[in-house]
């Protein structure tokens, strides 16, 4: 058996056990029949003759051989029956959010709102679970981000777009404080103090457990903190539907060591001045004006 050897050590065999455990008809209708209706401790345990009674089978004998397999990893035996496990059912939601295997054409789709550099209007495209928002005339890009094929069910493009941003501020907010918003590892913020003075300066965050990492403008981390957002408000801006439609703010190193950084955000009735440190959590917020 090969190992990807990109991956941490051991995640490799770890993640080829996970889904082997599935390949069987057996312990997949065993598993299925327990994620019907399934709503976390709201549902009652289904019983053992039940369970074997949903899956449809007669012989014991196979039927507690498969169950064995997939107990503690995937089925959680409690008092009264059997549950499944909170692994099985985000794997569960992670195929109800992407439907691998539903076909899915977007049509690159014109949405309400003009390109910041040449005024032309915005596409939407959707190719391989990544939305994208650019400009339809000039080399002018918005933004790439993953969103689950199911976020456009009922939703238009411009309903999307909104969407995305919403989805990709409140992931960025977590993980600038320190969360993967997909995997609840711890992450590592790299403020890039070198990279300061260039024109498009932006914040790196990695998970340091699964594959997840971010670029993002330094005022997007701090969007969601209580006392920025009073201060964008007091300014006269705000948290706008789209990044690009945010305040530019302008980013000073005030300390090396220990780093602080200021973000100075101009907005019609002021200037608000948020100083972060070296994990770009808020130090301190003023406003002037
Ligand atoms: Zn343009
Ligand atoms: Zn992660």
């Amino acid at each position: 058996m090969t190992r990807d050897e990109g991956s941490d050590a051991g995640s490799g065999p770890q993640v080829r056990e996970a889904f082997s455990l599935l390949n069987h008809e057996i312990r997949l209708e065993i598993v299925l029949a327990l994620l019907e209706d399934w709503q976390a401790v709201y549902t009652e345990p289904r019983s053992y003759a039940e369970l074997m009674e949903a899956v449809g089978m007669r012989d014991s004998g196979k039927f507690n051989y498969h169950l064995d397999k997939l107990r503690g990893v995937y089925v959680w035996q409690v008092e009264d029956g059997y549950v499944p496990t909170a692994s099985v059912t985000a794997l569960y939601r992670a195929v109800l959010a992407h439907q691998p295997t539903a076909e899915f054409e977007y049509d690159q789709t014109e949405i309400d709102a003009a390109c910041p550099g040449c005024d032309a209007t915005l596409v939407l495209e959707y190719e391989r679970g990544f939305v994208s928002v650019d400009c339809s005339a000039c080399d002018w890009i918005g933004f790439t981000y993953p969103f689950p094929r199911r976020g456009f069910d009922g939703r238009d493009a411009d309903a999307v777009a909104r969407a995305v941003t919403r989805r990709a501020r409140h992931h960025v907010a977590m993980a600038a404080e320190g969360q993967c918003p997909f995997c609840a590892g711890t992450t590592t913020v790299d403020p890039r103090v070198d990279a300061v003075e260039d024109d498009e300066y932006w914040i790196k965050i990695d998970c340091d457990a699964c594959s997840y990492t971010i670029g993002t403008a330094p005022l997007a981390t701090v969007l969601y903190d209580g006392q920025v957002a009073t201060a964008l408000e007091e300014v006269g801006t705000g948290r706008e539907p789209y990044d690009w439609q945010l305040p530019g703010a302008t980013v000073r190193v005030e300390s090396r060591d220990p780093l602080e950084l200021a973000l100075e955000i101009d907005g019609d009735d002021g200037t608000a001045t948020v100083v972060v440190d070296d994990t770009v959590t808020v130090q301190s917020v003023c406003v002037d004006g």
